[in-house]
């Protein structure tokens, strides 16, 4: 109830920004939840929608148990390169869900599911202490008339409303910038128009203009990285890729671990949350004008950094280091999380989150299960035949191998630093627990195998090894691959 009565106490506020005098009163439509469009209403997009992009950005501030949210502005943010069909699906993945409805009728028009930088720090340790405010954007496509734009939140099992604001496409407080026009954009593969592809633009942060042509060859060699791995290898035909200049001031990346502080243009650094190898871009705002010069579902950004690390966050951002040995996997990995939504399969390695909590009800990443679900693991139609649910595999024999691994890893860092003594390690450890993984009985099934997701226990992943889980031979499980398959089939209106 509290709830109910904070977003309405800032619907008239944000009216009022947006010039909307019409939800003066409370919304009159009742708020649809999520996925709760009606059975087959198809939303014809031409009917209500410009091929244009309205982005809304937003500021997301609170703490571990509180949400607020206040408007930066409404604008113009190139064409739409989304879809134009199946407007109201959002494959139930995200914690959070963008919900456009017509004002007038109520109708659903549009629906998405993302993350947010918010949402990790809402589950790390200071955020039980202290506020944190982080900028964020809201993408859909430029609505003929007034509508109103809410944020749904996931909570215990339900969704909850964050946020809801009116917004009038014609009023002057709707920005109609031109796309960005001195932005150098490239492209790299093209396999149709955008609306009918899943468009991938590359940017790069601490690439000085003299590296620009390293800029080039980061991004060439990265792209034919993806496309190497199923299901990116046969639907290439389906995935556009871009790529935008983006030249810094100086070369590399901010380590704060390291003391190391650059002046980028995206302004990425490492040690997001204090975790030495995450890295993740904070200046949402420079991000978003700059990638509007090119049209886009998914941005990547490329850290020229030798440096281990990377992040990836459901249709937010994700972050890689081309430099180091080990590129090939954050980027293939951390596409994963940003693209299709998927969670991390490992639990071993230290991170950022609080954990040690009980799941009490069903993960929404596709590849994640507490096991909850009475008819059975969510995943159950790929289930190999044969295998039990849960899955035995050799738990406590991995875990002392990972930890042996995890402490020498640790101590390679602290003296040596991450460069060719720790990459050794790396390669070692993943010979090792690969060579482990793959002499069990069950590899290479479908089951459920306990340990994922931060969590030793109380959280399975659908195969003992998938590039969510290890560093292995670059193999996402089947689970995974239908995942992407789904966005895949979603971007390009299958
Ligand atoms: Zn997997």
């Amino acid at each position: 109830m509290r709830d109910g009565q904070w977003w309405r106490a800032w619907t008239i506020g944000v009216a009022w920004a947006v010039g909307c005098a019409s939800s003066l009163a409370p919304p009159a439509a009742q708020v649809l939840r999520a996925g709760d469009a009606a059975p087959g209403d198809v939303i014809a997009f031409d009917q209500w929608f410009l091929p244009d992009t309205m982005r809304v950005d937003y500021f997301h501030s609170g703490n571990a148990t509180e949400d607020r949210i206040a408007l930066d502005r409404v604008l113009r943010d190139g064409g739409w390169a989304g879809r134009r069909t199946r407007l109201t699906e959002t494959l139930a993945l995200g914690l959070y869900q963008l919900q456009v409805h017509d004002q007038q009728s109520g109708r659903l028009l549009f629906a998405a599911g993302f993350c947010g930088v918010f949402g990790e720090w809402q589950t790390t340790a200071p955020a039980k202490t202290q506020w944190g405010t982080f900028h964020a954007s809201l993408r859909f496509p430029w609505p003929r008339r007034s509508v109103d734009v809410s944020i749904q939140r996931r909570s215990e099992g339900t969704w909850r409303e964050l946020w809801r604001t009116s917004i009038d496409p014609d009023s002057r407080f709707a920005q109609r910038f031109d796309a960005p026009t001195d932005a150098h954009v490239w492209v790299v593969q093209e396999h149709g128009a955008p609306a009918d592809k899943l468009d991938l633009v590359f940017l790069g942060d601490g690439y000085t203009a003299e590296e620009s042509e390293k800029f080039h060859r980061d991004v060439q060699r990265m792209t034919e990285i993806v496309f190497s791995v199923e299901p990116w290898r046969s639907r290439r035909h389906d995935c556009n890729v871009r790529a935008i200049d983006v030249v810094s001031p100086e070369s590399g990346v901010t380590r704060p671990h390291a003391h190391a502080f650059v002046r980028t243009a995206l302004g990425c650094q490492f040690s997001a949350f204090d975790l030495e190898r995450y890295a993740l871009l904070f200046d949402n705002r420079a991000l978003r004008d700059i990638a509007a010069a090119a049209p886009y579902d998914n941005l990547v950004v490329v850290l020229n950094s030798p440096h281990y690390g990377g992040g990836g966050i459901y249709n937010d951002q994700m972050t890689v280091a081309a430099n180091t040995p080990f590129a090939d996997y954050i980027l293939v990995h951390e596409l994963g999380h940003h693209v299709a939504g998927l969670g991390d399969e490992y639990y071993v390695a230290p991170v950022a989150y609080e954990t040690g909590l009980t799941p009490r009800v069903e993960p929404w990443e596709p590849n994640l299960s507490a096991l909850l679900a009475p008819q059975g693991v969510k995943w159950q139609d790929l289930v190999t035949p044969g295998t039990p649910v849960p899955t035995p595999w050799g738990k406590e024999a991995y875990e002392a191998a990972a930890r042996e691994s995890q402490r020498r890893r640790e101590e390679t860092l602290a003296a040596h630093g991450d460069g060719a003594e720790f990459a050794a390690v790396l390669r070692e450890e993943r010979a090792t627990l690969t060579r482990l993984l793959a002499a069990n009985q069950f590899a290479g099934h479908v089951g459920a195998f306990e340990g994922a997701g931060y969590e030793t226990q109380g959280l399975y992943r659908p195969a003992i090894d998938c590039l969510m889980f290890s560093r292995n031979d670059m193999k996402y499980c089947a689970v995974c691959r239908r995942a992407i398959e789904q966005v895949l089939d979603l971007q390009t209106g299958r």
